[in-house]
């Protein structure tokens, strides 16, 4: 299984080191910066899993960083998990609905952090696969020029492949006779549209 990257942003050096030491113990990979506008060039640079976001950070808040990622195309989407030390921070986390994905609040135990963090990313990589379920029945090989059907290779002719290529491209998408023409028939310039 591919490591997981984690951002952890923490001015706190002693909280960051138990921290980077629980989630490197459960096989993350972690990143480590003190400064909440270091969050998101980071992020940009090196896409993370997942960010572990402290709320009181000494240049900006979490909640700036945390808005600045969702603003933005490459961090619409990671899973947050913020760090908070006080109360009125929590109201804040859960009256703004800012997109967050949990909260820890300080002091905490590292291993229940590591602990959220696992269960956030596996939430997420059930969601991503139910998202895509047309692929756990078509696998398409572009480099073997080959299409599994339920685990059965199918035996097509150039244009069969061609054409199911194209439609397992975009699943739900609806091409128009002239587009398949031009993508898959390219090259037999005098076939009729008929053909399809
Ligand atoms: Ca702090």
């Amino acid at each position: 299984m591919l490591t997981q990257n984690i951002l952890l942003v923490e001015d706190e050096q002693a909280i960051a080191d138990t921290l980077i030491y629980a989630l490197g113990s459960e096989g993350f990979a972690v990143r480590h910066v003190l400064l909440g506008r270091e969050a998101l060039p980071a992020h940009r640079q090196s896409p993370f899993d997942l960010i572990v976001l402290d709320v009181g950070l000494p240049d900006t808040t979490g909640f700036e960083v945390l808005k600045q990622l969702r603003g933005n195309a490459e961090g619409r989407d990671v899973p947050v998990i913020f760090l908070t030390a006080r109360a009125e921070e929590i109201d804040r986390i859960l009256g703004l609905e800012l997109g967050a994905d949990d909260y820890v609040t300080k002091p905490f135990s590292p291993r229940e952090v590591a602990a959220r963090v696992r269960a956030i990313l596996r939430r997420e990589a059930r969601s991503r696969s139910n998202a895509a379920p047309a692929n756990a029945i078509w696998q398409h090989d572009p480099e073997a020029l080959r299409i599994v059907f339920h685990g059965q290779p199918l035996e097509l002719t150039r244009y069969e492949y061609l054409l199911l290529a194209l439609l397992l491209s975009a699943p739900g998408r609806v091409f128009t006779r002239d587009q398949i023409m031009g993508r898959v028939w390219a090259d037999a310039p005098d076939t009729t549209d008929r053909s399809i």
